[in-house]
């Protein structure tokens, strides 16, 4: 069987598809410590209010209502309305219903963003999307129509106390020429649970409006909903900067409700997209959001339940590590946020890809740090000596793997 050019790329066995078949295969093998994926947690208040108010949707007939109409392809027009406001009064964001679109999650988002942006100019130019902090978000990798899309940029790491680091944009080394079409940033980070500080959001900011082109920033577990969140820092959006957002971290992952805030000129192209590629994006998770701003309940329950349930939950997992891992052993990217760890073996005699396999073979599933390197143009060896873990499930899984992590890591070095 041959494929068109096309066929050829998108049929590749990706790094995000092995992540996904790992979280399915580790769904159905009972006694897996599934520490790989983006799951979001469990939270017992959160899935008892999302019981309730489907049972009153139902009731009420929003949820036929929802299910049986296609909505326009900017999305469900209520929740615009809502969302508008909600952000108008909440961050005092000079944004209208135009000002927002709706797509069927984050790679819809991304696809469409990356290669309006990105790719080959009809003057026959190239432009690439700049990640200018890797690590960044395995999602993203394979997202572009055309091939060497992405270019990242190392970071700055700052050692902390208590075994922690940070990692910071390399402003001096930062590079945005001609072929830069589009900024692109997480915030906090998918890996590492960093949050860019204010000024290097706003130094990013005005370096993308200085060179016309447009700064993208992945708010997926940002303020103000989903809110996991634990540093004090402003959002940021003006009409150079596409925001990204999701329902999925706020425990609805299965209603693929991703929003993007942007000029309207933006929104405008994205509606279109949608039309070709979705017709409209899902109505279901828009119908639940619009309840939640009705009631009041998005933000409280973001502030209230959802943050304080993952900071407890990580530094619990952090106190875990330390018990089996000393410092010597293991560096922990300070968590500022998200909902994963970010782990620094800088002595390891293994790559992190080996150990990844050794884990896996043992019934643990985390993710090798290499993957989160997309576009990164020379070999770094801190590429092979990370490795991410969700910190979500339970401690006592938690503590289960991170015992088997701890073995397999003595068991590497009495290799050597
Ligand atoms: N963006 C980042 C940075 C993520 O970590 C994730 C999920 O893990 C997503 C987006 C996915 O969001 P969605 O479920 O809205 O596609």
């Amino acid at each position: 069987m041959t494929f068109s050019a096309f066929g050829d790329k998108f049929t590749r066995h990706s790094g995000i598809a092995r992540l996904m078949e790992d979280m399915g295969e580790g769904l159905r093998t009972p006694g897996a410590v599934m520490l790989g994926g983006g799951n979001p947690a469990q939270i017992p208040a959160m899935n008892d209010y999302f019981q309730q108010l489907l049972q009153q949707m139902h009731d009420e007939g929003k949820l036929t209502d929802a299910l049986c109409n296609y909505d326009g392809p900017r999305g469900k027009a209520v929740l615009l309305d809502a969302l508008a406001e909600m952000l108008r009064e909440e961050l005092g964001w000079q944004i209208s219903p135009q000002n927002i679109a709706l797509t069927n999650g984050s790679q819809s988002a991304f696809f469409y963003l990356f290669n309006l942006y990105a790719g080959r100019r009809a003057d026959g130019s190239k432009k690439r999307v700049l990640f200018p902090l890797a690590p960044e978000y395995l999602g993203y990798a394979d997202a572009g129509l055309d091939e060497d899309l992405f270019v990242s940029a190392k970071p700055n790491i700052e050692l902390l106390p208590e075994g922690q680091f940070k990692y910071h944009v390399d402003f001096e080394h930062l590079q945005i020429t001609d072929d830069t079409g589009l900024i692109c940033v997480s915030r906090p980070t998918n890996p590492t649970g960093n949050v860019i500080t204010d000024e290097e959001l706003m130094k990013l900011d005005v370096l993308a409006q200085q060179h016309d082109i447009p700064l993208l920033i992945d708010n997926a577990y940002g303020v103000p909903f989903p809110g996991i969140i634990f540093s004090e820092v402003r959002p940021l959006w003006n009409p150079n900067i596409i925001l990204y957002m999701s329902l999925s971290k706020l425990g609805l992952p299965g209603s693929r409700c991703g929003i993007i805030i942007a000029d309207e000129k933006v929104i405008s192209a994205i509606s279109n997209m949608n039309g070709i590629i979705s017709l409209a994006p899902g109505s279901i998770g828009p119908a639940i959001a619009t309840e939640m701003i009705k009631r009041g309940d998005l933000l409280r329950l973001s502030e209230q339940v959802i943050k304080p349930f993952y900071q407890q939950r990580v530094k619990q997992t952090i106190a875990v590590i330390r018990r089996y891992l000393p410092e010597n052993r293991c560096l922990i990217h300070k968590p500022e946020g998200a909902i994963f760890l970010w782990l620094w073996f800088q002595d390891l005699p293994i790559s992190t890809e080996l150990l990844y396999q050794r884990l896996k073979q043992r019934g643990v599933l985390m993710v090798p740090g290499h993957f989160f390197f997309p576009g990164l143009e020379h070999e770094w060896p801190h590429t092979h000596q990370c490795m991410r873990m969700n910190y979500v499930p339970d401690s006592e899984t938690i503590e289960k793997g991170i015992r088997i992590l701890a073995e397999e890591i003595e068991r590497a070095h009495a290799e050597t």
